[in-house]
């Protein structure tokens, strides 16, 4: 049975949305609103954010004012919500004199339900000291919206020093509750926004980060790649391809186009009208394939994308699931493809060892700490034989019990290998050292094992181990692919000794000691380490 309030909450979202349902999470989030008390909503991209608050916007008396961190992000809102009849306007720089004259007169007569502006116009003394309470006093303001919360927190992915001066809107207008709306769902962000921006016992609410109409798979990157790519953009829909450098971007988005695929390129080394060019066309689906860096993607409204591909390891599982979530927001099918090659570890190393101080040049050990940090999870994503979901869904705190049905673990499981006997090779070099007092990183004990002849080796009269040699007939690779693996199982430690070294955990004595298999999937095939020093 559904109660009165329910069911005039579904009348409106009938009446001003045409929707005949509301979305999980929504619903609960619209009661909240409606309650005037501070709110922090957590939803994936494409959850359905915006009604949550547009729809109690329109139920309570007074204004709305949502902030939002980027002018097309408004726009767009605004236009959409005209095209349902819903009263909103934006006000910023791009107005003409009059225009906003305008507007602030439709707002202080109760014309208009929703105003959008950028954080800097809302901060500005014309705003705070003068509009605002000039509109609370004539027809008040029924609550601040702040989307894209999470701009507030120097641990999302998008700190905008700006954002964090809105909790000025608390001490100026206290009784105006405050909504704060988020996709990024960290249970660090999460506090650091609740801090931030002062919100009084808000009510919290996380949806689930689950985007069930997403395939996840994981490819090695290989000189067939690019054909892959060809073959997908050419099955059609429209697609984004995500690389770490611009150069990239440029190379790749110019051979799609001489092979006949309209795409474009987007980067911050483009200037801002290319940029927005390439945008708005992309989004009229005048071209179907967008190649960028990570620049394009935040608040870029375009729901039909059926495949985003990403052509580099990106730097954090959570920018992962950020950029890949832009497919398929309208909840058809939509696939995710990360492709994967060794190369990609050595590059994403380099480029966390050049994090250094700009003055002194020192080493920034604390972000290139956390770097590796991420750059670890991403790996363990990578190279997982658990299920895609599963393991993106345990980084945000969710519990999600495999298989999903909806990825390339799931539905083709990876052939694995027994693994058992290089692993205790590998194990048994490090306990053989740790006798020794000595403790070295994951390349000298592949030297050991490869029986390299390396001057360090032979200083250290590393030869004379028993391992010694004993591996030579494994690449590199695979040494490096079985020494992370064991990383991420715990079957293998690694501390910081000046640089980092291996050491053996209660694990690494279980498959010493036989009492625990190690069963790996195929590694990725080697790939060419690009040349170093190209970074973004
Ligand atoms: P977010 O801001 O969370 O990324 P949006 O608010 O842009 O997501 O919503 C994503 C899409 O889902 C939009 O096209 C929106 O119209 C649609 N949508 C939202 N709520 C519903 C609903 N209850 N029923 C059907 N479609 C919905
Ligand atoms: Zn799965």
């Amino acid at each position: 049975m559904q109660n009165p309030l329910q069911l005039s909450l579904q009348t409106s979202l009938k009446q001003h949305f045409g929707f005949d349902h509301f979305r999980p999470g929504q619903e609960s989030i619209v009661v909240d609103a409606l309650a005037h008390r501070d709110l922090l909503a957590v939803m994936p991209t494409g959850g359905g954010k915006s009604l949550c608050f547009q729809l109690p916007a329109l139920l309570m008396p007074g204004v709305m004012v949502v902030v939002s961190p980027l002018i097309a992000l408004m726009q767009d809102q605004v236009r959409l919500l005209a095209d349902n009849g819903i009263a909103a306007t934006f006000l910023n720089s791009s107005l003409k004199a009059g225009e906003g004259g305008e507007r602030m007169g439709a707002l202080l007569r109760g014309e208009i339900k929703l105003l959008y502006l950028a954080p800097e116009r809302l901060l500005s003394s014309e705003f705070l000291d003068g509009f605002l309470p000039r509109l609370a006093e004539a027809q008040g303001i029924s609550a601040f919206t702040l989307d894209e919360a999470h701009c507030v927190s120097e641990w999302g992915h998008d700190f905008r020093p700006e954002y964090r001066q809105l909790s000025r809107l608390r001490e100026r207008f206290p009784q105006v509750p405050v909504y704060a709306f988020t996709a990024t769902a960290t249970p660090r962000v999460r506090s650091d926004i609740i801090r931030q921006l002062a919100l009084r016992e808000p009510a919290v609410h996380v949806a689930s980060f689950d985007r069930h109409n997403l395939y996840y798979a994981v490819k090695p990157k290989t000189s067939r790649t690019y054909g892959e790519l060809l073959a997908q953009a050419r099955a059609g829909g429209a697609g984004i391809v995500y690389c770490l450098s611009r150069k990239r971007v440029d190379e790749l988005s110019q051979k799609l186009r001489a092979d006949g695929i309209a795409a474009l390129p987007y980067h911050a080394g483009l200037d801002a009208e290319t940029r927005s060019q390439n945008q708005e066309r992309y989004i009229r689906d005048d071209v179907s394939v967008m190649v960028a860096t990570v620049a394009f993607g935040m608040g870029i409204n375009k729901p039909d994308v059926r495949w985003v591909l990403h052509y580099d390891l990106p730097k954090s599982l959570e920018g992962y699931y950020q950029e890949a979530g832009r497919a398929g927001r309208d909840g058809e099918p939509a696939r995710c493809t990360l492709y994967f090659g060794a190369g990609d570890i050595h590059t994403a190393e380099f480029l966390i060892a050049q994090k250094l101080d700009p003055v002194t040049s020192e080493p920034l050990l604390e972000e290139q700490r956390q770097a590796r940090q991420q750059l670890r999870q991403v790996l363990d994503y990578a190279e997982t034989s658990a299920c895609r979901r599963q393991v993106q869904l345990a980084y945000f705190g969710e519990t999600f019990v495999g298989p999903c049905g909806a990825c390339d673990n799931c539905t083709t499981p990876r052939v694995t290998e027994d693994w058992t006997v290089p692993a205790q090779q590998l194990l048994s070099t490090v306990a053989r050292l740790a006798k020794l007092n000595q403790r070295f990183g994951a390349g000298h004990i592949i030297d050991i094992l490869r029986g390299a002849k390396t001057e360090k080796l032979i200083r250290q009269n590393h030869e004379t181990i028993s391992t010694y040699g004993l591996g030579k007939d494994r690449p590199v690779e695979d040494w490096r692919h079985l020494a992370r693996v064991l990383k991420h199982e715990g079957l293998l430690g690694e501390t910081q000794d000046g640089y980092p070294v291996l050491t053996l955990t209660a694990g690494s004595w279980q498959v010493l000691k036989g009492e625990r298999r190690v069963e790996l999937a195929a590694p990725p095939k080697a790939e060419k380490a690009p040349p170093r020093g190209r970074g973004n």
